[in-house]
């Protein structure tokens, strides 16, 4: 075989497709197109712009190790500030020629050649040697079927498609969800309400932290003197942070055991209303869902104008919300924060591979991978933050790098004449997939709650094992692994 340059189109330009468009560059990759179908990048950071927006991971660890950024404004930044970031970065690196915006694929299918051919929205198709797809996972907002929510008088928003000329002062607003993006909406539109209700269908832990901190004077100065010590302290939060939150999530531990009372303490100390406590505290384990961090939604679930609705939803009328007592609550304005088709990932964009199998059937009961990333049936494709990615533990920005780095080392071996196709082995997968669910059973994402989490058939689509193993797992290729042409 001769080698040559392969041709590479990584689908979305948001954390994971920032950083593999970088990493290919930097590997002497030429020929790489990053199609996005927003008219920016930034990905979920783009999509969501809700008032309240904040990330709930300290922006000295939530960047890119590639590109760390002194001057973060706050200790825990706004969306606004890291979206400006995203496109900063892309800009800086030099990835903008890469990337072309508004570019929205529908469908990427396999041929007897030996390619895959991409079509746009447009009607454009496009041929390349490897597809990466980057398209995060919290990207399709989930819209409940709430009977009566269609003949709604007022305007009705889901979060992640917020409508920035929607103005909730003094009007009487309705919140239903209550994950991260639930309470942060409820704790940024309640001063300014007429009322505010949040309905509640499962109560959450809450962790209080100084979420509106401003990184402390001085910081921005030193670590931008001094690149390498900033490099080091980011490195040095990142695996701190990562062990932490593995070592509390995947095994029972005092640690985690220290979490949970600080979760429990919260509610006690910052709840002294036992009725309102009462409704607020969950029946499952802290940590079980995708933790909750915030240092104002108790203050504002607590104020005159906020009440907690725990009376399930029976039906949305034009005025308001009948619950199932048979209350009317009425209100102008309704809030989804109702969250996101978590196992989506490509999809709903047609996915075919060999033979003509249609990713659709192959996920039919939950998306499956090989280490996130690679798919029998699907040859020359893979993922980044695919199926299993740890979401609830360690770093996704280096999770990318590392994943980016493992399918660059097949590039490689393409452009080196060393094969023309890879596919991942059934077995491999089956047998990855198998040692998930075995250490799956000690987490707490296993202790009975339901949430985004848990694909369909139950399974918990996150990442188990811990940083080093991820390390070693997609440190190098294991050729054993994969049917190679
Ligand atoms: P989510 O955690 O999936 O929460 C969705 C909420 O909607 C849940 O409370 C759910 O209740 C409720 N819900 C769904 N259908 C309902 C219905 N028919 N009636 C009543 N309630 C209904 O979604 P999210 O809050 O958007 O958060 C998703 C993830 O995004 C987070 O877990 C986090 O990973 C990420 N996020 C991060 C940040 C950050 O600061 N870094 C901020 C926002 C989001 P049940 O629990 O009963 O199903």
């Amino acid at each position: 075989m001769t080698g040559r340059e392969p041709r590479v189109i990584v689908i979305g330009a948001g954390v994971a497709g920032i950083t593999t468009a970088y990493v290919l560059r930097e590997r002497g990759f030429t020929d790489v197109t990053v199609l996005e179908k927003g008219s920016d990048v930034g990905g979920v950071w783009y999509w969501n712009h809700y008032p309240g927006l904040r990330c709930d991971v300290p922006s000295q660890v939530y960047q890119f190790g590639f590109a760390p950024k002194a001057d973060w404004q706050h200790t825990w930044a706004t969306g606004t500030a890291i979206q400006r970031y995203h496109r900063d970065v892309v800009d800086q690196l030099g990835l903008t020629s890469l990337i072309r915006l508004n570019t929205e694929v529908t469908d990427a299918e396999w041929d007897e050649q030996h390619r895959w051919t991409v079509t746009t929205a447009a009607g454009e198709q496009l041929i390349a040697d490897f597809v990466i797809c980057a398209t995060g996972v919290l990207h399709h907002p989930f819209t409940p079927d709430i009977p009566g929510l269609a003949d709604f008088a007022g305007p009705v928003v889901h979060t992640a498609r917020w409508d920035d000329d929607l103005d909730t002062a003094g009007k009487r607003v309705a919140v239903i969800g209550t994950g991260s993006t639930g309470v942060q909406v409820v704790s940024a539109l309640q001063p300014d309400a007429a009322s505010i209700d949040h309905y509640v269908r499962s109560a959450q832990w809450i962790l209080w932290a100084p979420m509106s901190f401003r990184q402390l004077p001085g910081v921005a100065a030193v670590l931008s003197r001094f690149p390498k010590l900033h490099r080091r302290i980011y490195r040095l939060m990142a695996l701190g942070g990562s062990a932490l939150l593995t070592d509390v999530t995947t095994r029972p531990s005092w640690r985690r055991r220290a979490v949970q009372a600080y979760a429990r303490a919260c509610l006690r100390i910052l709840v002294r209303d036992k009725e309102l406590r009462a409704k607020l505290e969950p029946d499952y384990q802290p940590l079980c869902k995708r933790q909750v961090i915030s240092g104002s939604y108790y203050r504002a679930i607590r104020a005159a104008n906020a009440d907690l609705v725990t009376d399930g939803i029976a039906e949305v009328t034009p005025r308001g919300i009948r619950t199932a007592d048979g209350a009317h609550r009425d209100a102008d304005v309704i809030v989804l924060a109702t969250g996101f088709h978590a196992h989506n990932y490509m999809r709903p964009m047609r996915l075919i591979g060999r033979n003509r199998i249609d990713i659709d059937d192959v996920w039919a009961k939950g998306p499956r991978a090989y280490r996130m990333t690679a798919i029998p049936g699907f040859p020359n494709l893979f993922t980044v933050l695919g199926p299993n990615s740890p979401t609830g533990s360690i770093s996704l920005q280096y999770t990318s790098e590392l994943t980016a780095g493992y399918i660059a080392q097949w590039l490689e071996k393409f452009r080196a004449g060393e094969l023309t196709t890879i596919e991942v082995t059934d077995q491999a997968t089956t047998r990855f997939n198998d040692d998930v669910a075995t250490a799956m059973g000690p987490t707490v994402w296993n202790t009975g709650c339901n949430s985004w989490y848990l694909t369909e058939d139950g399974a918990v689509d996150l990442w188990p094992f811990d940083r080093t193993t991820m390390s070693a797992m997609l440190g190098s290729p294991d050729p054993a692994d994969f049917h190679l042409g």
